[in-house]
């Protein structure tokens, strides 16, 4: 029988991502779920100061609600001209959940007089594997494991946007060496760098030792 992992993430962006990445990883025998093919639980709202607060968050809580193992990722931008915001509020700076157009916008007035040589940025992923005791194989009463990790992906935020792959600020964000913009990306070579990617391989060992167990 494979073993099923959840993605527990509703960012369609994201969970395009994942999938990619961790089907690229060839753990074998494994079948990736997304939040749409489980049934629906109570999401918390993300309260957390800190990426890898939210991601254990999220890990956890679809984890107990469902009791398969699952990753989540909590991603955001942090610009150096900013203090490091907009951070964990990146999917809200606007105001709204989700709405990429307008925080983008936003984010450009917000940087409208900061000249280019002070434009540095990075995203940040932190990306939890939470394994509920349910799901650890052959064996139960011992409580199951959580790790958290995290990728960073440094570049500069140009001041017109450019591309169409991705999602988020990727029409923005130019990653350091190279002239492009994150949405003029291909899918692979975003991965190959990307912060999701780096912390996703970081996770890898984990999800490997579970899906072999
Ligand atoms: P959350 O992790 O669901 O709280 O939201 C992450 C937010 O950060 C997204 O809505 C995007 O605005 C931004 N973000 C995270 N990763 C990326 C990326 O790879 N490209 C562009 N924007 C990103």
């Amino acid at each position: 029988m494979s073993t099923r992992l959840l993605l527990a993430t509703r960012n369609a962006g994201k969970l395009e991502e994942l999938r990619r990445i961790v089907a690229a990883a060839g753990l074998g025998d494994v079948e990736i779920l997304g939040l749409s093919d489980v049934e629906e639980f109570d999401e918390a709202p993300e309260t957390g100061a800190t990426f890898e607060e939210n991601a254990v968050a999220k890990a956890r809580d679809a984890a107990v609600a469902t009791g398969l193992p699952a990753i989540a990722d909590d991603s955001g931008l942090a610009v150096d001209a900013l203090n490091g915001m907009p951070g964990v509020l990146s999917a809200r700076w606007a105001g709204r959940h989700g709405d990429d157009e307008a925080n983008l916008r936003l984010l450009l007035g917000q940087l409208q007089d900061v000249p280019a040589e002070r434009r540095g940025a990075g995203f940040v992923s932190a990306a939890a594997f939470v394994v509920p005791d349910a799901a650890v194989p052959g064996g139960s009463g011992v409580g199951g494991s959580e790790v958290v990790v995290r990728g960073e992906w440094r570049g500069t935020i140009i001041d017109e946007p450019r591309g169409t792959n991705g999602f988020g600020y990727d029409p923005i964000f130019v990653p350091e060496g190279g002239t492009r913009t994150s949405a003029e990306l291909e899918p692979a070579e975003k991965d190959a760098d990307s912060h999701r990617g780096r912390a996703l391989r970081a996770l890898l060992p984990h999800l490997n030792r579970f899906a072999t167990a």
